[in-house]
């Protein structure tokens, strides 16, 4: 039942997350305000707020916690789950570490409301992993599929974490400001990080071919669109040279 209830709450927030980020941008990185109650260390808000999605499946799944009499999670279910954590593990104890030090604070109120999508989305997601359908995933999954669903997954994860590692670049010198990111990627959109991430979990819901899967991807979309388009608008405004044929989020098109 719970299942159920965090796939619909997830499929349901999805159209009302993008409609309010589209007016409302999550207050962090550059959009940072204060009014949204107590912050912490932007690391310590990266760590805390990406940490579930890391710890909750696998201590779900091998407690056995999600069996519900299913035989043990198949080598595709493992290797699904391992796609995940190669994720997770980066964003949450990697990537906090390696960020630009910007001394910027992250609001608890943001950690909080993801903590409730990520809580779902990891339940959701590691209850698929290790229910009696995804056992039968070792037998039944078409290679073709799952094949052409790791390979957007590892070229969105690679896509990523280099645009992370560019973005990064920018501060190279100490500096904590913006400039306009040039070269790769960023010729066509300002956000190919995100465009990284929306291919991964695209990828992801492809080779798992299951409900939370594919919601997950769709809220993923949901979530970062608007943001690349607020930040699109925003270098517009703060830089006199932005390239404005760049798109937000989708070469030549969005
Ligand atoms: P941003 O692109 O806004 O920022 C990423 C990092 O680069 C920050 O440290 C930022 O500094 C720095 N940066 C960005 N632009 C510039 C620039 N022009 N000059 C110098 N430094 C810059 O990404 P987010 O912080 O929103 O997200 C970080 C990661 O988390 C992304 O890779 C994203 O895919 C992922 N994410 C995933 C979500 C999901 O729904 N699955 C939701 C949100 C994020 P500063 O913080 O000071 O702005």
């Amino acid at each position: 039942m719970l299942y159920e209830i965090a796939i619909l709450a997830i499929l349901a927030a999805a159209p009302l997350v993008f409609v309010l980020l589209v007016f409302i941008s999550a207050p962090y990185g550059r959009y940072y305000r204060a009014g949204w109650g107590p912050s912490v260390s932007s690391r310590a808000g990266w760590i805390l707020m990406e940490s579930p999605s890391a710890l909750i499946p696998p201590i779900l799944i091998l407690a056995g916690a999600l069996r519900d009499g299913a035989p043990r999670p198949g080598a595709v279910s493992v290797f699904l789950l391992a796609l995940w954590e190669v994720h997770y593990v980066y964003r949450a104890f990697a990537y906090p570490f390696l960020m630009s030090k910007s001394g910027k604070r992250f609001p608890l109120s943001v950690v909080l409301f993801a903590w409730i999508f990520n809580g779902l989305n990891a339940y959701a997601n590691a209850a698929f992993l290790a229910s009696p359908a995804a056992a039968a995933l070792d037998s039944r999954t078409p290679v073709l599929r799952l094949a052409a669903g790791c390979v957007l997954f590892i070229a969105g994860f690679l896509i990523h974490t280099r645009a992370d590692r560019m973005l990064r670049a920018l501060r190279e010198r100490g500096g904590t400001g913006y400039s306009v990111p040039r070269g790769w990627l960023f010729e066509y959109v300002v956000s190919p990080n995100y465009l990284g991430e929306m291919i991964e979990w695209c990828g992801w819901a492809l080779a798992c071919w299951s409900l939370p899967a594919l919601a997950f991807a769709v809220f993923t979309a949901a979530n970062l669109v608007p943001r690349a388009m607020s930040h699109r608008r925003w270098y517009e405004r703060t830089f006199e040279d932005f390239p404005r044929a760049r798109k937000s989020v989708i070469p030549f098109l969005l």
